[in-house]
């Protein structure tokens, strides 16, 4: 079928809205119109060529929640009419990532950014006659993808889609960075590093474990007062206001864990997490950053003689099947705040103002709503 979608020709270019030729289910995949996708920054990392794809063109787009509309062979818990949100890494339930219960890391992810289908190796979106690499094997910057089972998750029908789409990555990586991989406990000193998509949602994850103080380090003053409304105790616009007003809180002990989640991480950011962390801490790396960056500047004196853990993240440590369905759980019991998320919402037209508001520290999510109009 004949739709529109925001593609990237190459590195350093803008989003062109174009048509697209998509492709009908092939065994295993489901096809989904989209109500909503989200504008995440790794999407951004593909424009500045931080994040490495095979080729380009891609399609951007890895945020989504809609409704499937068609199904092809052999696939099996989903239907036409059901609601599904998608999952940036696909969960097979059946490697051995997924069976030590780490779907996070599922086997099938190891083709992301060659953007091959999981069902045969081949594309399902084309422009201007090329293959195209949908971002993290979905391209949700189209009102139709066509992906693979393992790709999607079913939920409950009474959950508007727009707020689902923002459990497909951004909730759920900042949630389960505070609640699962930092396991933050009840009482505890809790620094969270840049306060975006991801950020907010560690605020909110760490709030909600019991966390005594959770302390923000945001430079952009519209976004402070926003994790002061999402559950942060204390909000900091440097690292180095961070550093001394802790210190000053915790008696001298520190952080007893530390979130990264900015935008795009540097090689620095990791000694200014560990310094910020006292005695047994942990500092996570949830943010991401360039491919080729392998300059980090931290202690070992101090990472050794205060055992001190750094620990990476992805997808918040969570699996995908049972984490989106118990956020949006969470939500619609009134324990998990998505509405005051989506602070912008956007044509498919407008990808590029989205990107724009972004950069400029604008939103904590911006969000394409897809209407007719873009069908
Ligand atoms: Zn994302
Ligand atoms: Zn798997």
């Amino acid at each position: 079928m004949k739709t529109k979608g925001a593609i990237l020709w190459g590195v350093g270019e803008e989003w062109s809205v174009e048509e697209i030729e998509l492709g009908d289910p092939k065994a295993g995949e489901v096809q989904v119109q989209l109500a909503a996708s989200g504008l995440c920054h790794s999407d951004e990392h593909l424009v500045t060529g931080g994040t490495p794809v095979a080729f380009y063109p891609v399609i951007g787009g890895h945020e989504g929640a809609g409704v499937v509309t068609k199904v092809g062979p052999g696939v099996t818990g989903l239907q036409e009419g059901d609601h599904v949100v998608t999952a940036f890494i696909p969960a097979c339930g059946q490697c051995p990532p997924c069976s030590k219960g780490m779907q996070n890391l599922c086997d099938l992810g190891a083709n992301l950014l060659a953007g091959t289908s999981i069902s045969d190796g081949s594309y399902r979106v084309q422009a201007r006659g090329k293959d195209v690499i949908p971002m993290c094997l979905l391209g949700t910057f189209s009102p139709y993808i066509t992906v693979h089972q393992a790709s999607v998750v079913k939920i409950e029908p009474d959950v508007p889609l727009e707020i689902a789409a923002l459990v497909g990555c951004g909730v759920t990586t900042g949630w389960g960075s505070a609640t699962k991989v930092a396991d933050v406990r009840p009482g505890e000193n809790v620094v969270v590093m840049g306060a975006g998509g991801v950020g907010m949602n560690a605020v909110q994850g760490a709030a909600a474990a019991g966390a005594k103080r959770v302390m923000v380090i945001e430079p952009v003053a519209r976004k402070r007062e926003w994790a002061m409304d999402l559950g942060a105790t204390h909000v900091f616009e440097s690292a180095e206001e961070a550093t001394e007003k802790v210190n000053e809180l915790t008696w001298g002990r520190m952080a007893d864990k530390t979130i990264i989640t900015v935008g795009d991480i540097q090689g620095e950011d990791i000694q200014t997490a560990l310094s910020l962390t006292g005695k047994g801490g942990r500092a996570v790396v949830t943010g991401m950053g360039n491919y080729a960056n392998t300059d980090v500047k931290l202690s070992l004196f101090e990472l050794t003689l205060l055992q001190k853990d750094l620990q990476g993240a992805i997808f918040g440590g969570l699996a995908p099947r049972a984490a989106i369905p118990e956020l949006l759980s969470l939500y619609q019991e009134g324990q998990l705040k998505l509405d005051e998320l989506a602070t912008a919402k956007y044509s498919l037209e407008d990808v590029n103002q989205g990107y724009q508001d972004m950069r400029d520290g604008k939103n904590i999510r911006g969000m394409i709503v897809y209407t007719d109009a873009d069908r």
